[in-house]
């Protein structure tokens, strides 16, 4: 049965949902790498880096530490900068806005992929994100690639924003998933891209229990 299970995708496609339930299931380990992305572009932003320059990018990542602790009944999942928990705050618009164009920075990727494969390390793990079928984790024994629709993805987005009290139109959503995607797709390092030897999920008309039972299924094989 597998020890590492990527899971990478489009934004929005239930990636951390499913990532969260499996490792609940099987009792592993769970990172949510966007998390970190968001994490460090929350920082970027606070502190008003220039995306440009090496230095001021390379000096703050060195200033910056990220933590999760994950609630062994609800698997609920906090993300910790510099002790701070900023789970809400990094789901947020404005950060949406950013993520990627932080996450493009090969500076960024690279200080973000080793933290992963030290986290990773020995150990029985579900990780979601963008490239750790293909960056992070090459040897995972079992990687997923899930897609779904994009007016779907869309307005998943859109309830578990409204859940969390911010309302934001269908328009900006998809406007917002786009950029992502193409942004993701596009960049020079670690591109958003199947690995060869994933499972293509598509999810557009799966309950989130049978995407959960599918990669258990997979995961025992
Ligand atoms: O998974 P989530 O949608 O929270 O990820 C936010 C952003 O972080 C993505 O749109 C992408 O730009 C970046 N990301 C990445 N590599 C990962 C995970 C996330 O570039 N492994």
């Amino acid at each position: 049965s597998s020890i590492i299970i990527a899971l990478d995708g489009y934004s929005s496609c239930g990636k951390s949902t499913t990532a969260k339930l499996v490792a609940k299931q099987l009792h592993y380990a769970y990172i949510d790498t966007g998390a970190m992305y968001r994490a460090v572009t929350l920082f970027f932003i606070q502190n008003h880096i220039t995306l440009t320059n090496p230095k001021e990018v390379r000096k703050a990542l060195d200033d910056i530490q990220i933590g999760f602790r994950l609630h062994p009944e609800t698997f609920s999942n906090d993300t910790f900068l510099n002790g701070m928990n900023v789970e809400s705050e990094i789901r947020k618009m404005y950060v949406s806005d950013r993520v990627s164009e932080v996450s493009a920075i090969t500076e960024v990727r690279r200080d973000m992929v080793a933290q992963q494969q030290r986290m990773g390390k020995s150990k029985r793990i579900v990780m979601d994100g963008r490239d750790i079928g293909t960056v992070v984790f090459p040897e995972a024994e079992l990687k997923i690639f899930m897609t779904a629709d994009p007016l779907m993805r869309a307005s998943r987005r859109q309830e578990e924003l409204l859940a969390k009290g911010e309302m934001v139109g269908l328009p900006e959503i998809i406007a917002n998933l786009e950029k992502r995607d193409y942004i993701d797709t596009h960049r020079a390092e670690g591109p958003l891209v199947q690995a060869a030897d994933a499972v293509l999920v598509d999810n557009t008309f799966m309950t989130i229990d049978e995407q959960v039972e599918l990669v258990v299924r997979l995961a025992d094989e």
